[in-house]
C-alpha cells in the first residue's frame, strides 16, 4: 500500500482529499500545517507529497525544500486558482509537479498515479547497471546522486530523469518538447520554461560539482548534453 503525506489546511477539503484517496487503496496521513507536515515527514515513510502551496506556520514553498534537503521523494504542489504562485518557483525548490486547485479528484489520481509510475519505472531502470557516467560525473541510479570525486550532489526526481535521458545519448539533440513529455508527461500547458529551469538547475549543480558546463543550449532547438564541440 502507497502512503501518501497530505499537507493541506482547509480542512474540508483535506479530509474530502484523504477520503476518496483512502478509498482509491492509499494509506494517508494529514498534516493541516507547515511544521505539522515536517515531524510527519520526519518519522513517516512516504511514497508521495502533496502539499499545498499557502499554509501557516510554514508555507508550501519552505517545506518542500526542507523536505529536498533529505528526501527525493514525489512532491505535487496544490495552489489555489488565484493564489500567487510560481511555477518557476515551486519547480526550482523541486517540486516534481502541481495541480492548481479546485481540480477534480480523478485528475488528482491520474496525477498521482503517473507520479508513482515514474518513479518506478525509475527504480526498474536502476536495476541494469548502478551507474551511469560521462567523463568525470558519474550518475549514481541508486542513490538518484550526482557524483564528481568525492563531491556529491542530490537530485530531484525530475532533475534524474532528465540528465539520465540525455546521459545516455551525450551530443544529441533534445527538443524542449521531447524531453517535457517524457520527464513530466503529457500534461495540459505545457510551459517551456520548465525545461529551461531544470536544465540551469542542473548545469548549476554540476558546475558547483566539476567546474564544467555539460549542458549546450542549441538555438531555435533545445538542448545537448556533453562538452562543447
Ligand atoms: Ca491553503
Amino acid at each position: 500500500m502507497k502512503r501518501l503525506l497530505l499537507v493541506e489546511d482547509e480542512q474540508i477539503m483535506a479530509k474530502n482529499i484523504a477520503f476518496f484517496l483512502t478509498r482509491e487503496g492509499f494509506q494517508v496521513d494529514t498534516a493541516y500545517d507547515g511544521e505539522a507536515a515536517l515531524e510527519l515527514f520526519a518519522v513517516g515513510q512516504y511514497d508521495l507529497v502533496l502539499l499545498d502551496w499557502t499554509l501557516p506556520k510554514l508555507d508550501g514553498l519552505e517545506v518542500c525544500k526542507r523536505i529536498r534537503r533529505e528526501s527525493q521523494v514525489p512532491i505535487m504542489m496544490l495552489t489555489a486558482k488565484g493564489e500567487i504562485f510560481d511555477k518557476v518557483v515551486g519547480l526550482e525548490v523541486g517540486a516534481d509537479d502541481y495541480l492548481v486547485k479546485p481540480f477534480d479528484q480523478r485528475e488528482l489520481l491520474a496525477r498521482i498515479h503517473a507520479l508513482l509510475r515514474r518513479i518506478s519505472a525509475e527504480h526498474k531502470g536502476q536495476a541494469a547497471e548502478a551507474w551511469l557516467q560521462y567523463e568525470d560525473l558519474r550518475l549514481d541510479r541508486e542513490k538518484l546522486l550526482l557524483v564528481c570525486g568525492e563531491e556529491t550532489a542530490a537530485l530531484t526526481a525530475n532533475e534524474y530523469k532528465l540528465l539520465e535521458l540525455m546521459m545516455k545519448k551525450p551530443h544529441n539533440v533534445f527538443t524542449r518538447e521531447y524531453l517535457y513529455e517524457e520527464v513530466w508527461g503529457e500534461l495540459p500547458g505545457y510551459n517551456d520554461r520548465t525545461v529551461d529551469v531544470t536544465i540551469s538547475r542542473l548545469r548549476r549543480k554540476i558546475l558547483q560539482l566539476c567546474g564544467k558546463k555539460y549542458f549546450q543550449a542549441v538555438r531555435g532547438l533545445g538542448y545537448r548534453f556533453g562538452e562543447k564541440s
